[in-house]
């Protein structure tokens, strides 16, 4: 069998063999043994078999190129590549990881950067539209009706009602929001006379009436409610409104220049301390209910616009 082998494995051509020297001993091939002719290789592992089993002394030459040629070389340089192979398969396997998770990293790093942009530019916005807002809309509940009472200028007469439940319940007035106009439906009298039928009403109790102000033919003005108190003038408006009543000659309900110029004043004067846009705020008894008053600037809408016109202009 051993025989058998050898002779197979001499039979393969080796081409290094072929015409070329020794390596150690610097002999050339034996040419006139045909079976050294041609080329080829032969695995390192058939050689090693061939070079443990013993030469044939019948032929020498075979146990001398088995011995004196093998091929070690092969063996350890393909284990040596495999192994780099491997060690390179796994270094590229190691980079690749390694690669992988620096774009992770950087990834979230990004992500996490858009968040914080995003997060920054919602609260710039939310802090721009609530000063905005602020800016735009002045809060009216800062301003203090009491001390607005403190300020009541020198043209204004002030006799306060007695304090009694049908026309000064003393209820806080908090916040004013409008100033309501009305006129006193009784022809011909006077603001004292209408100052002194609300105070009546604590005595008659017959009706809950009351105004802040009243204004007479001639133009003067009566505060009878202080500014940090309701009247009882403008149903559910009264809350939140300083009511003004004015007096007329005619049952038509035009006013007198002199009643006229005095409500331009006061209305001008109260949307200052008040902070009122005199366009919006200043509304008729009949913006709240519907009600026929003040019956002229009802029934001439164009003499009212002139008079919210005449208000925006004075001061
Ligand atoms: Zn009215």
């Amino acid at each position: 069998m051993a025989e058998k082998q050898i002779r197979e494995i001499a039979e393969i051509p080796d081409r290094r063999t072929a015409g070329i020297q020794d390596r150690r001993t610097g002999e050339r091939p034996r040419r006139e043994c045909p079976e050294f002719s041609g080329g080829g290789r032969i695995s390192g592992s058939q050689r090693r078999a061939a070079s443990r089993e013993p030469a044939a002394e019948s032929e020498p030459w075979l146990r001398r190129e088995t011995t004196e040629v093998p091929d070690w070389g092969d063996a350890e340089y393909e284990d040596e590549l495999r192994r780099k192979r491997r060690e390179k398969a796994r270094y590229e396997q190691r980079r690749r990881a390694y690669i992988m998770k620096q774009r992770k990293k950087r990834r979230l790093r990004r992500l996490l950067r858009r968040v914080l942009l995003l997060a920054a530019a919602l609260a710039v916005l939310t802090a721009a539209g609530f000063w905005g807002f602020k800016l735009i809309k002045p809060s009216q509940t800062k301003i203090d009706p009491a001390g607005i009472q403190a300020r009541v200028p020198d043209w204004i007469t002030q006799d306060f009602l007695t304090p009694n439940p049908y026309s000064r319940p003393q209820t806080a007035l908090e916040e004013v929001k409008g100033v309501v106009v009305h006129y006193v439906g009784n022809p011909g009298t006077s603001a004292s006379a209408n100052r002194s039928y609300f105070n009546s009403l604590a005595e008659t109790k017959t009706t809950s009436a009351s105004s802040h102000f009243v204004i007479g033919l001639d133009g003067e003005i009566i505060q009878c409610i202080p500014l940090n108190e309701i009247s009882y003038c403008s149903n559910h408006r009264n809350k939140d409104t300083v009511a003004i009543e004015c007096c007329h000659p005619d049952a038509d309900g035009q006013f007198t220049q002199e009643t006229y110029d005095s409500l331009v004043r006061l209305v001008r004067w109260l949307c200052d301390e008040f902070e009122l846009d005199s366009s919006e705020a200043v509304i008729r008894h009949y913006d709240v209910t519907g009600k026929e008053c003040p019956r002229y600037y009802v029934r001439n809408p164009e003499a009212w616009e002139q008079f919210l016109k005449d208000v925006k202009n004075a001061g």
